[in-house]
Parts: C-alpha cells; sequence; structure tokens
C-alpha cells in the first residue's frame, strides 16, 4: 500500500516560505563564463536571450545555494589559516573580481587570487572554490576536474585568459564528510580561445544555434531531459516578450563592458529595465515563433506565420506582446 507523504513542520515551511520572500531575483544580463559545462550553445543563447521563465526555486533550493556560497569563505579561511594568501576582492572596486569580453556580453567574477600554494609558492593562482555531492567528489578524485567537471574547467580557462595568469587552485569540499581536494590547473591557450569564439559565436547569432540533439527523448540526449529551454527549444512554448526576444535589438560587441542592446526600431541603447519589458513594436525573432514563417508585411511592420496546429497568426496585429 502506498505510503503519504510526510507532512512538512509549520516551522520548516515558515522558515523556506521566508526565503523565497527575501530571494531577489538574480537577473543575469550577460552570459555568464560559469555557465558553459553545457555542450549546447543553442540552450545558451535561449538563456541569454531570456526566451524561457526561469526557474521558480523553492526554499529548500534557495539554502542549498547559499550553503554553496558560505563555503565559499570558509574554505578561503582554511587556505589563509594554511599560510596562503587571499584576496578575494578586488582593491580598486572593493568587488569580486570580475572578468569580460564582447562588449560586457560574456563575463564572470572570480571566487580570488591565491598566492603562496604550497606546490608554487612563487606563483599566483586563480582560485575557485566548489562544493560537491558524494557521488561528483569521487568522481573529480577518480578522474580530475577536467575530465569530470569540464563547466569548472572551462570556467578557469576563461578567468587565466582574461587575468593573463596561468595557473589556477581549484579546491572542492565533500558536503557529505568535508573531506577536501585541492587541483593546480594549467592555463590552456588552445582551450581557452576555443571557449572564447563559442562565446563570441552565441552573442553575435541572430537565431537560435542548432540543436544539440534533434529527438529529445533519444537515449543520448540527456542534456535536454534537464535542459530548462526545452519547452520552447522541442515543444512548441513560446518565448518570452522582452526585447531580447525581437528581431529589432541587437547586442552591440565594443571596447566597453557594458553588455549594451542596441532597438533598431528607435535607434536607441536599451535600458535593463526596457529590455525586460519590451515594448508594442517587440516581433519576434522569427525562429523563436513555433511555426513557419509565411509573409512579411514591411509598411505595417508585421509577420505572418502558421502555427503548429494549421492556423495563422500574425505578429504585429494585436495589442502588445500578444500571442495566440
Ligand atoms: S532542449 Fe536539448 S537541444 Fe534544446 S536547447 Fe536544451 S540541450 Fe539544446
Amino acid at each position: 500500500m502506498a505510503e503519504l507523504p510526510p507532512v512538512e513542520s509549520p516551522t520548516v515551511s515558515a522558515v523556506y516560505g521566508a526565503l523565497v520572500h527575501a530571494r531577489r531575483d538574480e537577473d543575469r544580463g550577460y552570459l555568464g563564463m560559469s555557465q558553459f559545462g553545457t555542450e549546447c550553445d543553442r540552450a545558451l543563447w535561449y538563456g541569454w536571450r531570456k526566451a524561457y521563465d526561469p526557474e521558480a526555486l523553492d526554499g529548500r533550493r534557495i539554502r542549498l545555494f547559499e550553503t554553496g556560497h558560505l563555503e565559499e569563505s570558509r574554505l578561503i579561511a582554511d587556505l589563509e589559516r594554511a599560510g596562503m594568501i587571499v584576496s578575494a576582492n578586488d582593491w580598486r572596486t572593493g568587488r569580486q573580481f570580475a572578468v569580460w569580453s564582447l562588449g560586457g556580453h560574456l563575463r564572470g567574477h572570480l571566487d580570488g587570487k591565491v598566492e603562496r600554494v604550497p606546490d608554487a609558492p612563487r606563483t599566483t593562482h586563480v582560485l575557485e572554490c566548489k562544493t560537491h555531492n558524494d557521488k561528483s567528489f569521487r568522481e573529480l578524485l577518480k578522474d580530475g576536474v577536467a575530465k569530470s567537471k569540464p563547466g569548472h574547467f572551462a570556467q578557469m580557462q576563461f578567468y587565466m585568459h582574461f587575468t593573463s595568469l596561468t595557473r589556477a587552485l581549484y579546491v572542492a569540499v565533500n558536503k557529505n564528510d568535508d573531506q577536501l581536494y585541492a587541483e593546480r590547473v594549467r592555463y590552456d591557450a588552445a582551450a581557452a580561445l576555443q571557449l572564447v569564439a563559442r562565446a563570441e559565436r552565441i552573442v553575435r547569432a541572430e537565431r537560435p544555434p542548432a540543436k544539440l540533439h534533434a529527438d529529445p527523448s533519444a537515449r543520448e540526449a540527456y542534456a535536454c531531459g534537464w535542459c530548462p529551454a526545452r519547452k520552447v527549444c522541442h515543444e512548441g512554448a513560446w518565448a518570452r516578450v522582452n526585447c531580447r526576444t525581437c528581431l529589432h535589438a541587437t547586442p552591440v560587441v565594443d571596447e566597453g563592458d557594458a553588455g549594451r542592446w542596441h532597438c533598431a526600431r528607435y535607434d536607441l541603447n536599451l535600458t535593463p529595465d526596457e529590455q525586460r519589458r519590451g515594448c508594442p513594436s517587440h516581433r519576434y525573432v522569427p525562429d523563436l515563433v513555433p511555426g513557419e514563417q509565411l509573409d512579411v508585411d514591411e509598411e505595417g511592420e508585421t509577420i505572418s506565420y502558421r502555427l503548429a496546429d494549421g492556423s495563422l497568426w500574425t505578429d504585429g496585429a494585436g495589442a502588445a506582446g500578444w500571442r495566440p
């Protein structure tokens, strides 16, 4: 006989509820150097273009993320106690060391820089701290970071590339038993340049890159199974209405770090708030419409489509942001 699920204590519910209430939505406007663990360019493009709704986190998962952040400071304190010198913040800004490229559309934040690492006391290292569950930690022990955590490896390659440091110190902790792991990672110029080129392809792509898997139910398509873009990518869901899903908007790739977006329809640079809101002239990037493009009326500023169910739909004919 099936068992009833356990009833959550009112205290726990109150704590989780308060965490959800207090959480400020992290609205990352850039392509993060920590996101390159996925092989799928399309998933990164959808995320950066804010094509799908962000995942709503429950109190338990918010707390889990906080645990990861708290553990970072603890690991840094451990390294310092052992005689290493850690700079967690950039003295010029008082904030985390930031690195960027592609006009600020690609960005990353270091956990710090560390000196007097016992195996190489004269070399300054990029510092990267991570927490792992037991299974992930065992894989790390067995295979090292490059093989078991390619996303973390990529993140460090980006950071070394943009700080001109040639070594990184990867420090990991097993959340189950507090076992520690440390590995020095060497800068790999070829790997870093490939990553930068990949980021540039994604930032400059005017339409979603190719699907990693045509059939998300295929055995090898496990990445699609947990991909937050799956509904938009494979299931015909509508993308969100905002400037980044609009064909009038283009990311500006210049020498600055502002991550600017320009609207060709009104010839202006869009503020983050404006980007979030979109406007009545929003017209979908055609590949984001779950249908086939039929016609463009340039004077009337409309685009018509045949949708998957055979119905006709004209982008621009209804109210702002209207869709079937
Ligand atoms: S669902 Fe699959 S193919 Fe589509 S974006 Fe995600 S990983 Fe890529």
